[in-house]
């Protein structure tokens, strides 16, 4: 049987919405790389939704009548389709909405709300099919609507559309002009069309083709392609600026705590020295007693000078092992030394607070290793002055012990404990990070930078190591260093490495030599003279860099050391200005750098300019021997004291 289907004027509006709906999904089909914005993926549902909505709509409008021979059955199936799908895209469309509004899901209950009425409806169009309350048809094919129908019908989407819209006003202010625009009038036009709609009892078929045009307006101000790409950089920007504000607070923060920590012994530094010179007074009279007390002012400088001096090479350590240019240098030792060395260092801090202080190594631990014994010791006394320092009470306890890896390799464990005040749990995680100080409540009578443990963390990665922490909040902590070393098979016991090394810091004297210090500043050249009064020879000073030029003509010297920074002529110039001078007497004198200039990479940069040597300040009297031993004449060098 042929039927004379025809397509009701009604439906004009809708067939035309479900072409451009198709237009604008294919144009948004092509970018799966958009997913990641979270409205899209609704925003495709709803352009799904709709698109289907609009179909099965036509559909009914076209066939969904008896007398064209449709079966009654599947015209209320396709009239309850019809319904359901307008429904669905209102829900589709609020939910949207409120990626917008309510991102945080604040207003939870809404969609809540929302999810329960719309398993009511369902709910109630599946018990109409039987019941015949909302819509059905008559057995003559006459269609019917119950006095239900509107109520039924258009309350979900409007009340959907309307509690999205108040919940649009409520969170105006949180959103941006484009998305305030394009939601409220995206929501608008659809709820007036489904407004129409209702009003008409289904007469004129608005709400799904303004639903698409709402869907129109949310795709070209939303939901294109290169407003997506302006947002997700936007959201870049504003991470890369909130961690920008990060890092700076980190570093006004180690700025701060850094001028503390330096202040602090410098404080004592210029008491001290305030002390002396008052103990001295304007008569020059000093008594014995006089004599103790300026010694142990003296002795008072020397430690703040070390607290200093620390201060700065952790800093430096670790702006060396940020750059990567920390190396690991491996050299045959011996452990027990290193832990004698360690202990004597840590007992006395210990005993100064009164705690035990208790070392345990473990006798089957072979004894000569092969690895960075000044990184590891660096390692050792850094947890260990950890423990004293955050412990008041009780014991602190070294333990070292080891497990065997291969015929060649040991793991050695070190493992401070103590029964200090402990970390929480929760600044556990920031223990390792650079200038973190934790617990600042609690710590801030206790002196430190934050560097310690950032240090000690970078070392031993750096030597293939671990670091594990255990603590308990006000009992005390236990911090475990796990790291690979090479055991010394060769090395029988007659012969010592350390021979060797003896024998090159044998006490010896250079009685013929001239030096030639060239140094603006008077206290640094009074320092390096002294220190090579001790060695016998005779030692000249220059104040700056053209004077020492004029020196260098006047006279051979043994040995030079030179400032780099000086007003006018630096050091640098002096030294190229010395080597072109063809009336210097030192062209092959060897010219050793002493600035105070520590940072990475500098040594290198001064030998690969020509210096014979580097030295840095403050001055250390072993490394100054170190240098002149090794680089002065062997036959001016008289060994012993
Ligand atoms: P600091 O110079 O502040 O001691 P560290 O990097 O060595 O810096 O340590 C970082 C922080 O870890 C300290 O400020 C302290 O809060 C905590 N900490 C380190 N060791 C211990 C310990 N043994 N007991 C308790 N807290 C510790």
């Amino acid at each position: 049987m042929l039927h004379n289907y025809s397509i009701p004027p009604k439906t004009y509006f809708e067939i035309a919405s479900l072409g451009y709906l198709l237009v604008l999904y294919l144009i948004s089909f092509n970018d799966s790389n958009r997913e990641r914005i979270r409205t899209y993926k609704l925003f495709r549902s709803l352009e799904i939704n709709m698109l289907i909505a609009l179909f099965v709509s036509i559909l009914t409008y076209v066939f969904a009548y008896p007398e064209l021979g449709t079966p009654i059955v599947i015209c209320t199936i396709l009239r309850t389709m019809d319904s359901i799908m307008c429904v669905m895209a209102s829900r589709i469309f609020v939910v949207y909405m409120l990626e917008y509004v309510d991102s945080a899901k604040k207003f939870k209950w809404i969609r809540v709300f929302g999810n329960a009425i719309f398993g009511l409806y369902l709910a109630l169009m599946i018990l109409n099919l039987p019941l015949k309350f909302i819509l059905w048809y008559n057995p003559d094919g006459t269609y019917m609507h119950g006095s239900l129908f509107v109520p039924i019908v258009f309350s979900p989407p409007v009340y959907y559309l309307t509690s999205g819209m108040i919940l649009l006003i409520i969170r105006m202010r949180t959103l941006g002009s484009r998305e305030q625009l394009s939601l409220t009038a995206a929501s608008l036009i659809t709820l007036f069309g489904t407004v129409i709609q209702a009003a008409t009892d289904g007469a004129i078929l608005l709400s799904l083709p303004f639903g698409s045009a709402g869907i129109f307006v949310l795709y070209f101000s939303l939901e294109t392609a290169d407003y997506h790409e302006l947002i997700r950089s936007n959201d870049k920007l504003r991470i890369a600026e909130q961690d920008a504000i990060k890092a700076n607070r980190a570093k006004s923060d180690f700025l701060a705590n850094m001028s503390h920590e330096i202040r602090t012994p410098l404080n004592a530094v210029l008491g001290m020295d305030e002390l002396i010179i008052n103990e001295i007074g304007p008569e020059k009279i000093i008594d014995d007693s006089s004599v103790d007390r300026i010694r142990g002012y003296a002795d008072n400088i020397k430690d703040a000078g070390h607290l200093l001096l620390s201060v700065i090479n952790d800093i430096l350590d670790l702006s060396k092992i940020e750059s990567g240019k920390m190396e690991i240098n491996e050299a045959p030792y011996t452990l027990h030394k290193l832990t004698d060395e360690v202990d004597t260092m840590i007992r006395i801090k210990a005993e100064q607070k009164d705690l035990k202080y208790i070392q345990q190594t473990d006798p089957s631990i072979p004894d000569r290793l092969i690895g960075d014994e000044l990184r590891i010791r660096q390692i050792m006394i850094n947890i260990l002055n950890n423990a004293v320092k955050y412990t008041d009470k009780g014991e602190v306890k070294l333990e070292i012990t080891s497990e065997k890896v291969s015929e060649d390799v040991i793991n050695l464990r070190i493992s401070v404990k103590d029964t200090g005040i402990g970390i929480k749990e929760e600044d556990l995680p920031y223990l390792f990070g650079d200038y973190k100080r934790l617990d600042e409540e609690h710590n801030r009578r206790i002196e430190g930078t934050g560097l310690g443990l950032a240090i000690v963390k970078r070392m031993t990665d750096l030597m293939n190591g671990r670091i594990d922490v255990t603590s308990e909040y006000g009992k005390g902590s236990v911090f475990t260093v796990v790291i690979p070393q090479t055991v010394n098979k060769k090395l029988n016991d007659g012969e010592d490495e350390s021979s060797l090394k003896k024998d090159k810091e044998a006490a010896y004297k250079t009685p013929d030599c001239t030096y030639l210090v060239v140094d603006d500043n008077r206290i640094n050249l009074i320092i390096a003279s002294k220190f090579l009064d001790d060695l016998g020879g005779k030692v000249e000073t220059s104040l700056n860099g053209p004077d020492s030029l004029q020196k260098m003509r006047e006279k051979k010297y043994d040995m030079i050391f030179m400032d780099h920074m000086m007003p006018g002529m630096d050091g640098i110039q002096a030294y190229r200005k010395a080597k072109e001078d063809p009336e210097n007497l030192n062209p092959d004198t060897p010219m050793v750098m002493m600035t105070a200039n520590a940072l990475h990479g500098v040594r290198e940069e001064y030998l690969e300019m020509g210096f014979t040597d580097y030295i840095s300040k403050p001055v250390d009297i072993n490394e100054l021997k170190r240098v002149v031993r090794l680089h002065i004449p062997q036959e001016k060098i008289v060994v012993g004291d």
